[in-house]
């Protein structure tokens, strides 16, 4: 056995940290795709992820709810951190929510509504984390993590806790300065406005209907799988490209949208991997924009 996994397991053994071995990623996943995390561990308090974080010969790797992740098939050799309903709290300090990490976009959002408070709607449908949209700093029908929040508090590999204000963030274009580092985001704080309830509910209803008419809901994915490009919509140039229906096995370009890459059955990430090559080749030779994938890599 490696090292490491001794050594987490005997962390979760001393400190009670609830664990997976061998768990299957594709059912932590919105893509459903992906093989077995060595160690999936499920903390339920930052003293537990402090612990995990310290322990620097670990590879660790923090997730939400795995809606903009594709793991490979053969799975992850490492320990996957899920920040899951130990961290979902929500809560009210004057306009200030202050959402721990794992709580859903959804939860942040209706918690605005109950409280006459505006700002977050754009957030509404994302399927993600508190967590993975300030990691990404998500955003949606011209509002974005960044137009919100007034910090962030994260654990770091020594296992020590810091907040970092807004402009210490690097927010942009799908971007935060967690982006690639060891920092697990436990908690952020998103400045509101008051509002009227009507008018908050009437947003959110009217961004929800907007997703279910253009978005292929119905099928797993990982929502756009590709960033817009500077002076262009990813899902233009695709479509442009006439790569609708474009499939290779279960992996499918959606028919409904042109930037979602589906999962149409039992798509694998070896196939997921090849259309976006594909996907990107043609988009490349016909218009000359070069795609870059939002989605997340894991695994080898
Ligand atoms: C149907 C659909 C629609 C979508 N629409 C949108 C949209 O409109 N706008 C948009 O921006 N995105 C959209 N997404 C993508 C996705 O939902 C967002 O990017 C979301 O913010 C990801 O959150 P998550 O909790 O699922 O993160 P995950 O997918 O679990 O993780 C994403 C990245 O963040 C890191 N991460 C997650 N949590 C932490 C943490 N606590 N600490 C440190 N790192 C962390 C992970 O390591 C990974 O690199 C959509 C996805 C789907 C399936």
């Amino acid at each position: 056995m490696n090292n490491w996994i001794k050594t987490v397991l005997s962390l979760c053994e001393k400190h009670g940290i609830p664990y997976e071995e061998n768990a299957p990623m594709s059912a932590h996943t919105t893509f459903k795709i992906g093989g077995p995390a060595r160690i999936l561990l499920l903390p339920e308090n930052m003293e537990q992820i402090a612990v995990l974080a310290a322990e620097k010969d670990i590879p660790l790797t923090f997730i939400g709810r795995g809606s903009n992740l594709l793991v490979a098939d053969g799975g992850i050799n490492g320990a996957v951190v899920v920040l899951g309903s130990g961290f979902s709290a929500v809560e009210l300090q004057g306009d200030t929510l202050i959402c721990e990490a794992g709580a859903s976009l959804t939860k942040v959002c209706q918690t605005a509504l109950q409280n006459s408070l505006s700002g977050v709607e754009f957030a509404y449908g994302i399927p993600g984390t508190v967590g993975g949209a300030v990691y990404m700093n998500a955003g949606a029908y011209g509002g974005e993590v960044k137009d919100v929040i007034l910090w962030a508090e994260y654990i770091d590999k020594n296992g020590e806790l810091h907040r970092a204000c807004k402009d210490e963030l690097e927010l942009s274009y799908r971007h935060s300065r967690f982006c690639g580092g060891d920092d697990c985001i436990v908690r952020a704080a998103f400045e509101l406005i008051p509002g009227d309830p009507a008018e908050i509910k009437a947003k959110m209803d009217d961004l929800m209907g907007r997703r279910r008419d253009k978005q292929p809901l119905e099928y797993p994915s990982a929502g756009s799988t590709f960033k817009r490009p500077e002076g262009a919509f990813a899902a233009a140039l695709i479509d442009q490209c006439g790569l609708k229906g474009m499939r290779v096995g279960d992996a499918m370009v959606s028919e409904k949208h042109a930037g979602f890459l589906v999962n149409v059955g039992k798509a694998t990430c070896a196939e997921m991997d090849e259309l976006i090559g594909k996907v990107r080749d043609i988009v490349a030779e016909k218009t000359g924009y070069h795609l870059e994938t939002e989605v997340y890599r894991l695994g080898e």
